[in-house]
Protein backbone atom coordinates (compact mmCIF):
# COMPACT_ATOMS: atom_id res chain seq x y z
CA UNK A 1 0.00 0.00 0.00
CA UNK A 2 1.23 3.59 -0.36
CA UNK A 3 2.63 5.15 2.92
CA UNK A 4 -0.22 6.80 4.63
CA UNK A 5 0.87 7.75 7.92
CA UNK A 6 3.58 10.68 8.83
CA UNK A 7 6.14 7.67 9.75
CA UNK A 8 5.25 5.74 6.78
CA UNK A 9 6.19 8.41 4.78
CA UNK A 10 9.62 9.14 6.16
CA UNK A 11 10.10 5.16 6.21
CA UNK A 12 9.16 4.99 2.87
CA UNK A 13 11.90 8.32 1.64
CA UNK A 14 14.89 6.73 3.73
CA UNK A 15 14.21 3.11 2.34
CA UNK A 16 14.28 4.68 -1.45
CA UNK A 17 18.03 5.49 -0.10
CA UNK A 18 19.05 2.43 0.95
CA UNK A 19 22.24 1.00 -0.46
CA UNK A 20 21.55 -1.91 -3.06
CA UNK A 21 22.57 -5.51 -2.24
CA UNK A 22 25.22 -6.58 -4.40
CA UNK A 23 27.74 -6.24 -1.74
CA UNK A 24 26.11 -9.29 -0.09
CA UNK A 25 26.43 -11.57 -2.73
CA UNK A 26 29.72 -13.41 -2.39
CA UNK A 27 29.58 -13.69 1.22
CA UNK A 28 25.72 -15.04 1.14
CA UNK A 29 27.36 -17.47 -1.86
CA UNK A 30 30.22 -18.68 0.56
CA UNK A 31 26.92 -19.74 3.09
CA UNK A 32 25.74 -22.33 0.72
CA UNK A 33 26.61 -25.88 0.93
CA UNK A 34 27.73 -28.32 -2.17
CA UNK A 35 25.76 -30.68 -3.47
CA UNK A 36 26.14 -33.77 -6.42
CA UNK A 37 22.89 -36.32 -7.63
CA UNK A 38 22.47 -39.23 -9.56
CA UNK A 39 22.50 -40.13 -12.77
CA UNK A 40 21.69 -44.07 -13.53
CA UNK A 41 24.28 -45.62 -11.44
CA UNK A 42 26.81 -42.24 -11.77
CA UNK A 43 27.36 -39.23 -9.90
CA UNK A 44 26.90 -35.54 -10.73
CA UNK A 45 28.63 -32.67 -9.21
CA UNK A 46 26.41 -29.78 -9.22
CA UNK A 47 29.31 -27.81 -8.61
CA UNK A 48 31.51 -28.69 -11.62
CA UNK A 49 29.14 -30.71 -13.51
CA UNK A 50 31.96 -33.76 -13.24
CA UNK A 51 30.53 -37.53 -13.86
CA UNK A 52 32.08 -40.48 -12.10
CA UNK A 53 31.13 -43.89 -11.03
CA UNK A 54 31.07 -44.46 -7.52
CA UNK A 55 32.47 -47.53 -5.89
CA UNK A 56 29.61 -48.11 -3.72
CA UNK A 57 26.16 -46.20 -3.76
CA UNK A 58 24.74 -46.67 -0.07
CA UNK A 59 28.43 -45.83 1.43
CA UNK A 60 28.40 -42.74 -0.57
CA UNK A 61 24.95 -41.69 0.54
CA UNK A 62 25.79 -42.21 4.15
CA UNK A 63 29.19 -40.75 4.38
CA UNK A 64 29.35 -38.00 1.98
CA UNK A 65 30.87 -37.58 -1.45
CA UNK A 66 34.35 -35.73 -2.49
CA UNK A 67 34.07 -34.51 -6.32
CA UNK A 68 37.14 -36.50 -7.44
CA UNK A 69 37.27 -33.22 -10.10
CA UNK A 70 36.91 -30.09 -7.74
CA UNK A 71 37.74 -31.70 -4.60
CA UNK A 72 34.55 -30.32 -2.85
CA UNK A 73 32.48 -32.17 -0.14
CA UNK A 74 29.00 -32.99 -1.14
CA UNK A 75 25.61 -33.53 0.35
CA UNK A 76 23.16 -35.31 -1.96
CA UNK A 77 20.38 -33.29 -3.72
CA UNK A 78 16.94 -34.63 -5.89
CA UNK A 79 16.93 -33.25 -9.10
CA UNK A 80 14.02 -32.42 -10.79
CA UNK A 81 12.76 -30.52 -14.50
CA UNK A 82 15.37 -32.18 -15.98
CA UNK A 83 18.01 -32.15 -13.93
CA UNK A 84 17.58 -28.98 -11.63
CA UNK A 85 17.49 -28.54 -8.42
CA UNK A 86 17.56 -25.06 -5.96
CA UNK A 87 18.45 -24.53 -2.17
CA UNK A 88 17.18 -21.21 -0.44
CA UNK A 89 19.13 -19.44 2.12
CA UNK A 90 17.49 -16.48 4.09
CA UNK A 91 19.51 -13.74 6.08
CA UNK A 92 19.29 -10.46 7.60
CA UNK A 93 21.30 -7.34 7.94
CA UNK A 94 21.09 -5.04 10.89
CA UNK A 95 21.60 -1.41 10.03
CA UNK A 96 21.20 2.05 11.56
CA UNK A 97 19.43 4.11 9.50
CA UNK A 98 18.48 7.97 10.99
CA UNK A 99 17.12 7.25 14.36
CA UNK A 100 15.88 3.91 13.24
CA UNK A 101 17.11 0.17 14.01
CA UNK A 102 16.42 -1.49 10.69
CA UNK A 103 16.50 -5.36 9.61
CA UNK A 104 16.44 -6.18 6.29
CA UNK A 105 15.96 -9.50 5.36
CA UNK A 106 16.97 -11.58 2.16
CA UNK A 107 17.10 -15.09 0.58
CA UNK A 108 20.41 -16.04 -1.73
CA UNK A 109 18.85 -18.90 -4.20
CA UNK A 110 21.32 -21.33 -5.68
CA UNK A 111 20.00 -22.84 -8.76
CA UNK A 112 21.99 -25.93 -9.87
CA UNK A 113 21.41 -27.85 -12.65
CA UNK A 114 23.62 -31.26 -14.38
CA UNK A 115 24.05 -29.49 -16.92
CA UNK A 116 25.21 -25.96 -15.96
CA UNK A 117 27.65 -24.31 -13.42
CA UNK A 118 25.32 -23.02 -10.33
CA UNK A 119 23.88 -19.91 -10.68
CA UNK A 120 23.12 -17.39 -7.74
CA UNK A 121 20.73 -14.74 -6.88
CA UNK A 122 19.53 -12.69 -4.34
CA UNK A 123 15.98 -11.41 -3.30
CA UNK A 124 14.50 -8.91 -0.84
CA UNK A 125 12.04 -10.03 1.18
CA UNK A 126 11.15 -7.60 3.53
CA UNK A 127 12.48 -4.80 6.01
CA UNK A 128 11.55 -3.68 10.04
CA UNK A 129 11.57 0.21 10.64
CA UNK A 130 11.90 0.36 14.21
CA UNK A 131 11.50 3.61 16.28
CA UNK A 132 12.32 2.57 19.73
CA UNK A 133 11.73 5.59 21.30
CA UNK A 134 8.57 5.74 20.15
CA UNK A 135 7.82 2.08 20.68
CA UNK A 136 6.75 2.42 16.96
CA UNK A 137 7.25 -0.01 13.59
CA UNK A 138 7.36 -0.11 10.12
CA UNK A 139 7.17 -3.13 7.62
CA UNK A 140 8.54 -2.17 4.26
CA UNK A 141 8.46 -5.81 1.78
CA UNK A 142 7.10 -8.53 -0.18
CA UNK A 143 3.55 -9.82 0.92
CA UNK A 144 4.37 -13.38 2.77
CA UNK A 145 3.29 -16.84 0.40
CA UNK A 146 4.03 -20.30 1.10
CA UNK A 147 6.21 -20.71 -1.96
CA UNK A 148 9.66 -20.51 -2.37
CA UNK A 149 11.11 -18.23 0.11
CA UNK A 150 8.12 -17.24 1.63
CA UNK A 151 7.19 -13.54 0.23
CA UNK A 152 6.58 -12.41 -3.33
CA UNK A 153 4.77 -9.43 -5.07
CA UNK A 154 5.66 -5.56 -4.97
CA UNK A 155 8.06 -4.06 -2.29
CA UNK A 156 6.38 -1.90 -0.72
CA UNK A 157 4.10 -0.74 2.96
CA UNK A 158 2.90 -3.16 4.45
CA UNK A 159 0.04 -3.26 6.56
CA UNK A 160 0.00 -5.78 10.03
CA UNK A 161 -3.29 -6.48 11.50
CA UNK A 162 -1.77 -6.86 15.15
CA UNK A 163 -5.06 -7.64 17.09
CA UNK A 164 -5.81 -11.22 18.20
CA UNK A 165 -3.01 -13.38 19.67
CA UNK A 166 -1.59 -14.98 16.38
CA UNK A 167 1.38 -13.60 15.34
CA UNK A 168 1.85 -12.44 11.59
CA UNK A 169 3.90 -13.86 8.91
CA UNK A 170 6.57 -10.88 9.23
CA UNK A 171 7.16 -11.40 12.80
CA UNK A 172 7.35 -14.81 13.15
CA UNK A 173 10.32 -14.76 10.50
CA UNK A 174 13.44 -15.51 11.03
CA UNK A 175 16.23 -15.86 8.98
CA UNK A 176 19.24 -18.74 8.53
CA UNK A 177 22.63 -16.46 8.85
CA UNK A 178 23.33 -13.26 9.59
CA UNK A 179 25.47 -10.74 7.17
CA UNK A 180 28.54 -9.27 8.78
CA UNK A 181 28.91 -5.65 9.95
CA UNK A 182 25.52 -5.36 11.51
CA UNK A 183 24.80 -1.80 13.16
CA UNK A 184 22.57 -1.28 16.26
CA UNK A 185 20.91 2.13 17.75
CA UNK A 186 22.94 2.72 21.22
CA UNK A 187 20.22 0.95 23.66
CA UNK A 188 21.60 -2.17 22.15
CA UNK A 189 25.06 -1.40 21.36
CA UNK A 190 26.18 -2.47 25.38
CA UNK A 191 24.57 -6.03 24.58
CA UNK A 192 27.53 -6.71 21.36
CA UNK A 193 25.07 -8.73 19.59
CA UNK A 194 27.80 -9.45 16.93
CA UNK A 195 30.17 -10.31 19.33
CA UNK A 196 30.03 -14.20 17.59
CA UNK A 197 28.84 -15.72 14.90
CA UNK A 198 25.69 -17.04 16.88
CA UNK A 199 23.75 -17.13 13.53
CA UNK A 200 20.73 -15.82 15.81
CA UNK A 201 18.24 -13.68 13.98
CA UNK A 202 19.05 -10.47 15.34
CA UNK A 203 15.34 -9.11 15.44
CA UNK A 204 14.40 -12.03 17.38
CA UNK A 205 17.30 -11.92 19.76
CA UNK A 206 16.94 -8.19 20.32
CA UNK A 207 13.42 -8.66 21.48
CA UNK A 208 13.97 -11.28 23.73
CA UNK A 209 17.63 -10.03 25.59
CA UNK A 210 16.01 -6.82 26.50
CA UNK A 211 13.62 -8.90 28.67
CA UNK A 212 16.39 -11.56 29.67
CA UNK A 213 19.89 -11.48 31.17
CA UNK A 214 20.08 -14.81 30.72
CA UNK A 215 20.02 -14.37 27.15
CA UNK A 216 22.96 -11.97 27.28
CA UNK A 217 24.74 -14.53 29.41
CA UNK A 218 24.28 -16.84 26.90
CA UNK A 219 25.72 -14.72 24.14
CA UNK A 220 28.69 -13.30 26.02
CA UNK A 221 29.89 -16.77 27.22
CA UNK A 222 29.46 -17.58 23.38
CA UNK A 223 27.14 -20.76 24.34
CA UNK A 224 26.53 -20.51 20.17
CA UNK A 225 23.90 -23.95 20.69
CA UNK A 226 22.31 -23.01 24.18
CA UNK A 227 21.75 -19.45 23.04
CA UNK A 228 20.15 -20.42 19.85
CA UNK A 229 18.54 -23.14 21.17
CA UNK A 230 17.11 -20.15 23.88
CA UNK A 231 16.27 -17.63 21.30
CA UNK A 232 14.86 -20.03 18.75
CA UNK A 233 13.24 -22.74 20.32
CA UNK A 234 11.80 -23.23 24.06
CA UNK A 235 12.30 -21.76 27.27
CA UNK A 236 13.98 -24.58 28.51
CA UNK A 237 16.86 -22.86 29.83
CA UNK A 238 14.97 -20.83 31.95
CA UNK A 239 14.32 -23.88 34.62
CA UNK A 240 17.09 -25.45 34.02
CA UNK A 241 19.72 -22.52 34.53
CA UNK A 242 21.35 -23.82 37.24
CA UNK A 243 22.47 -26.75 35.32
CA UNK A 244 23.54 -24.77 32.43
CA UNK A 245 25.85 -22.32 34.81
CA UNK A 246 27.02 -25.96 36.75
CA UNK A 247 28.23 -27.12 32.69
CA UNK A 248 29.73 -23.90 31.91
CA UNK A 249 31.45 -23.85 35.36
CA UNK A 250 33.02 -28.03 34.58
CA UNK A 251 33.63 -26.39 31.03
CA UNK A 252 31.27 -29.25 29.44
CA UNK A 253 30.35 -28.80 26.08
CA UNK A 254 26.55 -28.85 25.05
CA UNK A 255 26.08 -29.40 21.31
CA UNK A 256 22.71 -30.81 21.30
CA UNK A 257 20.37 -28.61 23.72
CA UNK A 258 17.01 -30.38 22.73
CA UNK A 259 18.74 -34.04 24.04
CA UNK A 260 21.03 -33.01 27.09
CA UNK A 261 17.16 -30.76 28.37
CA UNK A 262 15.25 -33.77 27.68
CA UNK A 263 18.07 -35.81 29.62
CA UNK A 264 17.80 -33.53 32.70
CA UNK A 265 13.34 -34.30 32.21
CA UNK A 266 14.59 -37.90 32.25
CA UNK A 267 17.24 -37.51 35.36
CA UNK A 268 14.64 -35.09 37.40
CA UNK A 269 11.78 -38.42 36.66
CA UNK A 270 14.30 -40.80 37.63
CA UNK A 271 14.57 -38.80 41.02
CA UNK A 272 18.53 -38.06 40.30
CA UNK A 273 20.49 -35.65 41.86
CA UNK A 274 20.48 -32.29 38.74
CA UNK A 275 23.25 -30.69 40.86
CA UNK A 276 25.63 -33.18 40.85
CA UNK A 277 28.47 -32.67 37.88
CA UNK A 278 28.16 -36.46 38.09
CA UNK A 279 24.76 -36.54 36.55
CA UNK A 280 24.54 -33.87 34.18
CA UNK A 281 27.20 -33.69 32.51
CA UNK A 282 27.95 -37.22 31.25
CA UNK A 283 30.95 -38.08 29.07
CA UNK A 284 28.61 -39.41 26.27
CA UNK A 285 25.12 -37.83 26.85
CA UNK A 286 23.98 -39.89 23.71
CA UNK A 287 24.19 -42.92 25.03
CA UNK A 288 23.38 -41.88 28.91
CA UNK A 289 20.31 -40.41 27.29
CA UNK A 290 19.50 -43.13 24.96
CA UNK A 291 19.88 -45.53 28.59
CA UNK A 292 17.46 -43.74 30.11
CA UNK A 293 15.48 -43.41 28.05
CA UNK A 294 14.96 -47.38 27.58
CA UNK A 295 14.97 -47.47 31.23
CA UNK A 296 12.01 -45.07 31.18
CA UNK A 297 10.50 -46.90 28.54
CA UNK A 298 10.67 -50.47 30.89
CA UNK A 299 9.33 -48.38 33.79
CA UNK A 300 6.21 -47.14 31.79
CA UNK A 301 5.49 -50.99 30.15
CA UNK A 302 5.66 -52.26 33.90
CA UNK A 303 3.48 -49.42 35.48
CA UNK A 304 0.31 -50.63 33.12
CA UNK A 305 -0.61 -46.62 32.47
CA UNK A 306 -4.38 -47.23 33.48
CA UNK A 307 -5.04 -43.04 31.95
CA UNK A 308 -3.78 -44.07 28.42
CA UNK A 309 -7.23 -44.47 26.87
CA UNK A 310 -8.20 -40.98 28.45
CA UNK A 311 -5.61 -39.09 27.40
CA UNK A 312 -5.98 -41.06 23.95
CA UNK A 313 -9.42 -39.42 23.95
CA UNK A 314 -8.13 -35.86 24.97
CA UNK A 315 -5.75 -35.84 22.43
CA UNK A 316 -7.74 -36.40 19.67
CA UNK A 317 -10.48 -34.27 20.24
CA UNK A 318 -7.70 -31.94 21.07
CA UNK A 319 -5.95 -32.57 17.57
CA UNK A 320 -8.92 -33.45 15.72
CA UNK A 321 -8.45 -29.83 13.39
CA UNK A 322 -5.27 -31.16 12.39
CA UNK A 323 -5.37 -35.48 11.83
CA UNK A 324 -6.97 -35.32 8.60
CA UNK A 325 -3.92 -33.38 7.11
CA UNK A 326 -0.96 -35.04 5.09
CA UNK A 327 1.85 -33.71 3.46
CA UNK A 328 3.45 -35.25 0.46
CA UNK A 329 6.43 -34.66 -1.91
CA UNK A 330 6.58 -37.87 -4.06
CA UNK A 331 7.65 -40.74 -2.02
CA UNK A 332 7.81 -37.99 1.26
CA UNK A 333 4.41 -37.79 3.16
CA UNK A 334 3.87 -35.68 6.59
CA UNK A 335 1.03 -36.35 8.68
CA UNK A 336 0.44 -35.80 12.39
CA UNK A 337 0.63 -38.71 15.18
CA UNK A 338 -3.17 -39.79 14.58
CA UNK A 339 -3.18 -41.03 18.49
CA UNK A 340 -1.41 -42.11 21.56
CA UNK A 341 -0.57 -45.64 20.17
CA UNK A 342 1.58 -43.97 17.40
CA UNK A 343 3.31 -42.05 19.90
CA UNK A 344 4.51 -45.32 21.21
CA UNK A 345 4.71 -46.88 18.20
CA UNK A 346 7.00 -44.01 17.00
CA UNK A 347 9.19 -44.11 19.94
CA UNK A 348 9.98 -47.30 19.78
CA UNK A 349 10.87 -47.68 15.90
CA UNK A 350 12.69 -44.61 16.11
CA UNK A 351 14.38 -45.67 19.31
CA UNK A 352 13.99 -41.89 20.87
CA UNK A 353 11.54 -40.39 23.68
CA UNK A 354 8.57 -38.68 21.74
CA UNK A 355 6.30 -41.37 23.97
CA UNK A 356 8.84 -41.53 26.88
CA UNK A 357 8.77 -37.97 27.58
CA UNK A 358 4.93 -37.50 27.19
CA UNK A 359 5.11 -35.30 23.91
CA UNK A 360 1.00 -36.16 23.79
CA UNK A 361 0.54 -34.12 26.50
CA UNK A 362 2.14 -31.15 25.32
CA UNK A 363 -0.66 -29.14 24.43
CA UNK A 364 1.25 -26.80 22.32
CA UNK A 365 2.59 -28.69 20.37
CA UNK A 366 1.68 -30.72 17.20
CA UNK A 367 3.82 -34.34 16.53
CA UNK A 368 4.36 -35.41 12.72
CA UNK A 369 5.55 -38.56 10.96
CA UNK A 370 7.59 -38.13 8.34
CA UNK A 371 7.91 -41.21 6.06
CA UNK A 372 9.63 -42.67 3.47
CA UNK A 373 7.60 -44.82 1.15
CA UNK A 374 5.63 -45.32 4.46
CA UNK A 375 8.32 -45.97 6.69
CA UNK A 376 8.77 -43.86 9.47
CA UNK A 377 11.82 -41.84 9.04
CA UNK A 378 11.73 -38.75 11.55
CA UNK A 379 9.66 -37.14 13.95
CA UNK A 380 8.88 -33.08 13.66
CA UNK A 381 7.72 -31.06 16.63
CA UNK A 382 6.00 -27.87 15.30
CA UNK A 383 5.41 -25.34 18.41
CA UNK A 384 1.66 -23.77 17.46
CA UNK A 385 2.47 -20.60 19.03
CA UNK A 386 5.15 -19.14 16.62
CA UNK A 387 4.39 -21.83 14.26
CA UNK A 388 8.28 -23.05 14.20
CA UNK A 389 9.61 -26.68 14.50
CA UNK A 390 11.22 -26.76 17.20
CA UNK A 391 12.78 -30.29 15.91
CA UNK A 392 13.13 -33.07 13.30
CA UNK A 393 14.72 -36.30 14.71
CA UNK A 394 15.22 -39.86 13.06
CA UNK A 395 15.93 -43.06 14.32
CA UNK A 396 18.42 -42.45 17.94
CA UNK A 397 17.48 -38.56 17.16
CA UNK A 398 20.10 -38.31 14.39
CA UNK A 399 19.02 -36.65 11.60
CA UNK A 400 18.01 -39.35 8.72
CA UNK A 401 19.56 -38.63 5.14
CA UNK A 402 16.30 -37.19 4.19
CA UNK A 403 16.48 -34.37 6.97
CA UNK A 404 16.72 -31.45 4.68
CA UNK A 405 13.78 -32.84 2.28
CA UNK A 406 11.92 -33.11 5.34
CA UNK A 407 12.03 -29.80 6.86
CA UNK A 408 11.74 -28.28 3.40
CA UNK A 409 8.33 -30.15 3.22
CA UNK A 410 7.43 -28.89 6.35
CA UNK A 411 8.50 -25.48 6.67
CA UNK A 412 6.41 -25.15 3.43
CA UNK A 413 3.36 -27.05 4.95
CA UNK A 414 3.26 -24.63 8.28
CA UNK A 415 0.70 -22.15 7.04
CA UNK A 416 -1.82 -24.66 5.85
CA UNK A 417 -1.44 -26.68 9.69
CA UNK A 418 -1.72 -22.32 10.82
CA UNK A 419 -4.74 -22.48 8.48
CA UNK A 420 -6.07 -25.58 9.99
CA UNK A 421 -5.61 -24.33 13.41
CA UNK A 422 -8.63 -21.12 13.20
CA UNK A 423 -11.60 -21.31 14.37
CA UNK A 424 -13.00 -19.21 11.94
CA UNK A 425 -11.40 -17.66 8.90
CA UNK A 426 -9.42 -14.73 9.59
CA UNK A 427 -9.13 -11.73 7.64
CA UNK A 428 -5.93 -11.79 5.11
CA UNK A 429 -3.08 -9.26 5.28
CA UNK A 430 -4.40 -5.86 3.24
CA UNK A 431 -3.01 -4.77 0.24
CA UNK A 432 -3.92 -1.73 -1.34
CA UNK A 433 -2.27 -0.16 -4.83
ZN1 LIG B 1 33.01 -31.12 -8.64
Amino acid sequence: MKPKTKLQQEVWNLHQKLLSINEHEPYMISKHEFYYTTHYKNLICLECNHQWKPNQLWQEELVGVECPSCKKNLKKIKTENGGQAVRIITYGHAQVVDRFQVIRYFSCWKNMSKKKKPVYSTHRLFEEWTDYEKGKRVIVGQLACRYGDGFHGTYEVRYINNSGWRSNDYDIFASDYNFPRAEFIPIFQKYTLDCFDHECDYRVLMRKIQSCSKIETLLKTKQKELLQHAVHKDNKYYSYWPQIKIAMRQGYQINDPGIWYDYLDLLRGFGKDIHSPKYICPENLKAEHDRYVEKRRIQREQEKIQDLQKQNENYIKRMSRFLSLEFIDGDLSIKPLQNVDEFKQEGKELKHCVFTNNYHLKTNSLLLSARINGVRTETIEIEMITWSIVQARGIHNDNSKHHDRILELMKKSIPAIRKASQYRKSKPLKQSA
